[in-house]
C-alpha cells in the first residue's frame, strides 16, 4: 500500500479549530493534547506592504492520519469535519504533485 498524507491548502483555512476539535474526540485526547493545532501566523505588515496573517493547521506526532477510520474506507475526522474544504487525505505521491499547482500548502506525513 502507497504511503499516505494530509495536504492542507491553508489560504483558505477560516481558523474554525473544527478539525482540533473532530481529532481529540476521535481519539479521546486530554484537553492539553492534539492530533492537530491550528496556528494563528501574524497579522504583521511585510516590506512589500501586504500582511502576513494566516491559519496554519499542523499535525502534531500524536496524528495517525485517523487509521482506525481509514481502514473503514472512512476519511480522516479534520477532513470530514473541514468546512472549509480545505484538507484532502490520500496518497502521498499525488498530494505532493498538487504542491506545485497552489502556493501556501503544507503536507504533513507519518
Ligand atoms: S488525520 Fe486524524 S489524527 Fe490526523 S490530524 Fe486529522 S483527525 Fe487528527
Ligand atoms: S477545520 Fe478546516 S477551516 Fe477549520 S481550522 Fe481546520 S483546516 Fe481550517
Amino acid at each position: 500500500m502507497s504511503a499516505k498524507g494530509l495536504l492542507i491548502d491553508y489560504q483558505w483555512c477560516t481558523g474554525c479549530h473544527s478539525c482540533e476539535v473532530a481529532c481529540q474526540m476521535e481519539h479521546g485526547l486530554p484537553p492539553d493534547q492534539h492530533g492537530i493545532v491550528v496556528n494563528q501566523v501574524g497579522p504583521w505588515q511585510l516590506p512589500d506592504g501586504s500582511w502576513q496573517f494566516d491559519n496554519i493547521p499542523s499535525p502534531t506526532r500524536q496524528c495517525d492520519l485517523c487509521a482506525a477510520r481509514t481502514a473503514k474506507a472512512e476519511l480522516p475526522t479534520c477532513v470530514h469535519h473541514c468546512q472549509a474544504k480545505c484538507m484532502r487525505y490520500g496518497d502521498l505521491e499525488e498530494l505532493a504533485a498538487n504542491l506545485a499547482t497552489s502556493p501556501h500548502q503544507v503536507l504533513f506525513s507519518l
